[in-house]
């Protein structure tokens, strides 16, 4: 195992920041924690490093209890989100501070940065200083940093998380690229599901405090096993269960909710028994998709998504009633909703 968590919890006075969390990480895979601003991502990765002391649990690291271990002691690749390269070192220099200050060879760290500078593809910026970097080079020299002493485990802070949206992109095609020639244990912290999606063999879900699901990005989207899950990792409609949505049987209370990706609903321009009659309120073109914005007989409004060849074919219009059947749905009680 490469790392394992077991009941770590972390109070600020009486707030729960991190809430009984338990995890087992693989060795050699590439872990995101997944969840909104404030769920306790951070908290629970500065634990696995060190930099913070859990109140109870312990935290193993490789087969061994690394719970008491100090920063130095758990020689855990660390990355955060805002550069912190040393302004007056060179490239070369930062990737090579950690090794001058255990001491390495000289001939080794000069091998061992030029081999970095190559896997980061940074090579020839050796010499530039941190200011003469792009945002995206500098986490990607920040990363060749973190890697130089080949510890086992590497955490990243949300990264890329400053960087615009076009760079981040390339660089989680990078990250998974590195990952697979390097296979070091890293846990990815961010926010953004398709981040995490992309990214990932394996998303950790957080909401306040606590790990609502671990599984594969396709286990977490088709399988939601709470309603935040469902709710955070993508797009959804959530309508009352008395809407006729999904056939009578399948809600168990009146006050359980029904809940509907907008690409998982059909439309039909005809009607048909179980589909549900609605009018077509609004359509949105998002260049590749249409988005339908629908009304329902009791009020309620809902968005479906279309592909371009999907909308052309169905010819909609405003005002044109339409029926629509799930092609699924989840529903989850309204009791299990307020936890
Ligand atoms: P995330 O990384 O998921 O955004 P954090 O782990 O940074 O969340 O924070 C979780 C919660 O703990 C937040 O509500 C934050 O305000 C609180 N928190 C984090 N660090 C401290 C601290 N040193 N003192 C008090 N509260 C903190
Ligand atoms: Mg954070």
């Amino acid at each position: 195992m490469g790392i394992r968590v077991e009941n770590i919890s972390k109070h600020y006075g009486t707030f729960r920041a991190v809430d009984d969390v338990s995890l087992e990480i693989k060795n050699g895979s590439l872990v995101a924690l997944l969840g909104p601003s404030g769920s306790g991502k951070s908290t629970l990765l500065r634990m696995i490093a060190g930099l913070e002391t859990p109140d109870a649990g312990q935290i193993w690291l490789v087969g061994e209890n690394a719970t008491y271990r100090s920063v130095q002691q758990r020689n855990i690749g660390f990355v955060f989100q805002h550069y912190a390269l040393f302004k007056h070192l060179t490239v070369r220099e930062n990737i090579a501070f950690s090794m001058d200050l255990r001491k390495h060879p000289k001939h080794h760290v000069r091998q061992r940065v030029e081999e970095l500078l190559e896997l980061v593809q940074m090579q020839g910026f050796g010499d530039r200083y941190p200011s003469q970097l792009s945002g995206g080079q500098r986490q990607r020299v920040a990363l060749a940093r973190s890697l130089a002493v080949q510890p086992p485990i590497l955490l990243l802070d949300e990264p890329f998380g400053a960087l615009d949206a076009k760079v981040r992109k390339d660089l989680r095609v990078w990250l998974r690229n590195l990952h697979s020639e390097v296979h070091v244990t890293t846990v990815f912290v961010t926010h953004d599901q398709e981040e995490a999606m992309e990214v990932a063999d394996e998303i950790v879900v957080m909401n306040q405090g606590r790990v609502e699901q671990v599984g594969s990005p396709a286990e977490i989207y088709d399988n939601p096993a709470t309603l935040f899950v469902m709710s955070f990792v993508g797009p959804v409609n959530v309508l009352p269960s008395h809407v006729g949505i999904v056939p009578n049987k399948n809600a168990t209370s009146p006050s359980d909710k029904v809940f509907l990706r907008p690409h998982d609903i059909l439309i039909k321009t005809e009607p048909s028994e179980n589909a549900v009659s609605v009018i077509v309120e609004r359509i949105i073109h998002l260049g590749w998709e249409i988005r339908v914005e629908l009304v329902l007989q009791s009020g309620e409004t809902l968005n479906a998504y279309l592909s371009r060849e999907q909308f052309h074919q169905l010819q909609l219009r405003k005002g044109q009633r339409v029926y629509i059947q799930p092609k699924q749905t989840k529903v989850f009680s309204a009791a299990y909703a307020l936890r």
